[in-house]
């Protein structure tokens, strides 16, 4: 298996969104990345990459020949097309409480072979975030690569239902993915989740933490910033090559969003800017790391159609 990596500082800036159909059904193993759309291309030097004429699949960021047919390869900038995700679960029935392994397969979407290279994209080849139905269960980890498009990620549901998982990765020569899939774990399903807004300053494992958002009543189809405010100035570090994470979801789990700080500089303030797509109120999490320790808190934020 060969597996190349280049860490592309720029990505860092570049802000990533994904709205996942919907008209989704929960469906046991059901694969929904059908209208997922995948971020635009940032727009870095490295971003040129050259193609074989012949196989589309076949991308580099070096000049070259052809792994496969030995035609010269051509340079040119990624399109931005989606990648084909199969998410599944070993047993295909898992059980609350037991160990089972999420697999994701990734083909390309050319000739639906598996994908042999990846970027470094915040340190990891592959995020993924899973979110239970009922937004009580929240997990941020980096499947492994273990075969040519196939990364696993050991993990334990806590209960029945149904479970979200957002997938971020970036084919090298290819545009960054981010692709929502859902998996089932039978049993009785938990009550969905009625949020109301709860901006409330939250305690971590070693900081505490505050929402303001501006306006203070986000708007669909709007920039919102989100504004957090820690306690924790001294010994705030970088978790996985940036100041924050945030992941947003809606309540009905439709919309998953993974964004990066727009400003932070290692001080008490770090601030996030999210574009709502629909009313709904959005469980937003967000994780920031101090002494070598992760804090992970979440905010429910309403968001209202613009009158
Ligand atoms: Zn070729
Ligand atoms: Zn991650
Ligand atoms: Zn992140």
């Amino acid at each position: 298996m060969q597996v190349r990596t280049w860490t592309i500082a720029a990505l860092c800036a570049v802000s990533l969104t994904t709205r996942a159909d919907p008209a989704f059904r929960p469906e046991p193993v059901a694969e929904d990345t059908a209208n997922a759309v995948s971020a635009s291309t940032p727009d870095i030097s490295e971003g040129i990459v050259y193609i074989c004429p012949m196989d589309p699949d076949v991308r580099s960021h070096a000049a070259g020949s052809c792994r496969r047919c030995g035609m010269t390869l051509v340079a040119g900038v990624p399109d931005p097309v989606e990648f084909h995700l199969d998410l599944g679960v070993i047993p295909s029935a898992p059980e609350p409480l037991r160990g089972a392994v999420l697999q994701f397969l990734v083909h390309d979407p050319w000739k639906d072979r598996p994908v042999p290279a990846f970027n470094v994209v915040h340190e990891r080849l592959f995020h993924a975030f899973v979110v239970s139905e009922d937004l009580q269960f929240f997990e941020h980890g980096h499947p492994t690569l273990v075969a040519d498009g196939e990364f696993q990620y050991p993990i334990q549901f806590p209960a029945p239902g149904m479970y979200r998982i957002l997938s971020d990765f970036y084919p090298v020569g290819a545009a960054p993915q981010l692709l929502t899939a859902t998996v089932f774990v039978p049993g009785v399903s938990p009550e969905p989740a009625h949020l109301t807004r709860d901006y409330d300053q939250k305690a971590g494992k070693n900081m505490r933490v505050s929402l303001a958002t501006i306006p203070d009543q986000p708007t669909v189809g709007n920039r919102t910033q989100m504004r957090f405010t820690l306690d924790a100035a001294q010994g705030l570090e970088k978790y996985l090559g940036a100041w924050g994470h945030l992941l947003a979801a809606s309540d009905d789990l439709i919309d998953m969003m993974h964004e990066h700080p727009l400003r932070a500089d290692g001080g008490s303030q770090v601030e996030f800017e999210l574009v709502f797509p629909r009313a709904r109120t959005y469980r937003i999490w967000v994780q920031f790391q101090k002494d070598d320790i992760v804090n992970t808190l979440h905010f429910d934020v309403p968001v209202r159609t613009p009158q």
